[in-house]
Parts: structure tokens; C-alpha cells; sequence
């Protein structure tokens, strides 16, 4: 199984110029990884309008024309990403969507994935499960992989409704999908209260939310499907404990905020895993 490592920029850096050169170091970094014996997917997920200027100096999912003659595509492990999208296409969706960004665009600047459900959309932006939902069924029909994003905030952890708070999530963001769909979906989990902390879950406690999301999608779908799905951890990753939210508490990679900004805490980070 491939293990993955995904950057969530978020509102970063604050100009062109800074994004071309954090993206530069990350991939000078990262390029060869591979040879290190390493089966890791990189992903970066760059705000939208730095999404074209990376596309144009790298283009890591584009088909290369040498690649688009022959069908395949460039091998690389570092793929686009976009932190967002709009589940409607123009104009024949039947509408007009002003300051939203469609999957067709997304799809063109060569992104494979895309961050579904962030909390600080929920949060800030009132995503609601229903829009979550349309956004993945939206995702997957373009065969682009959605990274749904669930996790509960500190009051719910206080007061005991972990379970309850991310059940629904996980239920209500997966309405109307298919068995062999929601195997396409990378699930991350990241309590709100572990964000941008500086304190991140420990091992123990996110081995037993992993296993919840496997309870919760067999009881939805089948075992042998719950047993394929890539689940992630996110919440304060750093260089130094990254390698434990996967060799000790079984996830398939973390999701990366604050240390995807920082070229060599980032590169260190991959390196450790
Ligand atoms: C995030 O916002 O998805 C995230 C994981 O942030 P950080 O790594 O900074 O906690």
C-alpha cells in the first residue's frame, strides 16, 4: 500500500513568487524519493491561483506530450491538489456560480486530488454534510480522488461525543455512494482541537478513532471494503511524529498544515516516514 503525505497550504504563502520557490524546494528535495525505496505520494495543495503557476513549472499530473502519445502519464510522486471545489460544471449545470471553481478547471491544471471538508470550511464557511456530500459524488464522477476531511472540536471530545460527532460525518458525507466508490475516497481524520495546536493526537487514541471509521464504513458497506480504504491523520504532524501516526497507530499517511510551509521541516518529515 502506498503511503501518503498530503500538504494543505491552506491561505499560504502570501505571493506568487513565495509559492514558486516553496514548491521549488519541496520537489528539489523530493524528486528522487523513490530511490530511497520509498512508496510515498506527495501531494501539495496550493491555495487555487498558485494552482496554474505550479501546474506550468511542473505539471506533476498532466499527461507529458511524449506520456499523452503513448497514453500514460509522468512519473512522479509528488501530485497537485486542490483544498477545494464547486460540484457544479458551467453552464450546463444550470447556473451561474460566481467565485466558484469547477472540477473540469481543476481537472485541467492536472490536480488528482482534492480536500473535501476541511473544518475550517465547515467552520468558517457553514459546509454543511449535504454540500460535503454533493462535493464527493461531484469528485468522484470526474476521477478525481477526494480527501473527505472529518473530525470533532474540543467541546465534543469533552463532553464524550467523539464517536457520535464523527459517525455522522463519515455517514451523511458518504449518502449515495457507491461500494466501489467510496473505496476511491482518502479519509482524513483531524480533531479540531489537535489543528494548529502544536499538540497532536497521541498514537493510542488515534489507532482506536482508525478502527471507528473501519467499524463505521463495514457497517455501512462490507469489511473486505473497510479493509482497502486509506485513512489519514491530521492535526499538528511534524517531522518527529509523523512515523507514528503510521507505524504505531496504522494510518495510511497524515494530512500536513503548518509543517508543509516549511521546506526542510517538510522534506525531513517525508524523509522520516
Ligand atoms: C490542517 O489544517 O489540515 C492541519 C493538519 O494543520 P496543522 O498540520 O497545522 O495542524
Amino acid at each position: 500500500m502506498k503511503t501518503f503525505v498530503i500538504a494543505n497550504w491552506k491561505m499560504n504563502p502570501s505571493s506568487s513568487a513565495k509559492a514558486e520557490f516553496l514548491f521549488n524546494s519541496i520537489k528539489d528535495g523530493l524528486e528522487n524519493i523513490e530511490k530511497l525505496g520509498k512508496k510515498t505520494e506527495i501531494v501539495i495543495c496550493p491555495p487555487f491561483p498558485y494552482l496554474s503557476i505550479i501546474s506550468n513549472i511542473y505539471n506533476p499530473c498532466l499527461p507529458s506530450p511524449e506520456a499523452k502519445a503513448t497514453g500514460g502519464q509522468v512519473k512522479s510522486n509528488i501530485k497537485l491538489g486542490a483544498q477545494n471545489c464547486f460540484w457544479e460544471d458551467p453552464p450546463a449545470g444550470g447556473g451561474s456560480f460566481t467565485g466558484e471553481i469547477s472540477l473540469l478547471m481543476l481537472k485541467d491544471l492536472g490536480c488528482k486530488y482534492v480536500i473535501i471538508g476541511h473544518s475550517e470550511r465547515r467552520m468558517f464557511l457553514n459546509e454543511t454534510d449535504r454540500i460535503i456530500n454533493k462535493k464527493i459524488r461531484a469528485v468522484l464522477a470526474k476521477r478525481i480522488e477526494p480527501i473527505l476531511c472529518v473530525g470533532e472540536n474540543r467541546k465534543d471530545k469533552e463532553q464524550g461525543k467523539t464517536q457520535t460527532v464523527l459517525r455522522k460525518q463519515i455517514e451523511n458525507g458518504l449518502k449515495r455512494i457507491s461500494k466501489s466508490d467510496v473505496k476511491k475516497i482518502i479519509f482524513a481524520y483531524e480533531p479540531l482541537w489537535a489543528i494548529g495546536s502544536g499538540r497532536p493526537c497521541s498514537p493510542d487514541e488515534a489507532q482506536v478513532i482508525r478502527l471507528f471509521f473501519k467499524k463505521v464504513i463495514s457497517q455501512k458497506y462490507f469489511r473486505s471494503i473497510a479493509d482497502e480504504i486509506n485513512i489519514l491523520y491530521g492535526g499538528s504532524v511534524d517531522s518527529s511524529n509523523a512515523k507514528s501516526f503510521i507505524e504505531e497507530a496504522g494510518f495510511q499517511g497524515v494530512l500536513v498544515g503548518g509543517s508543509s510551509l516549511k521546506p526542510k521541516e517538510f522534506i525531513e518529515l517525508v524523509k522520516n516516514i
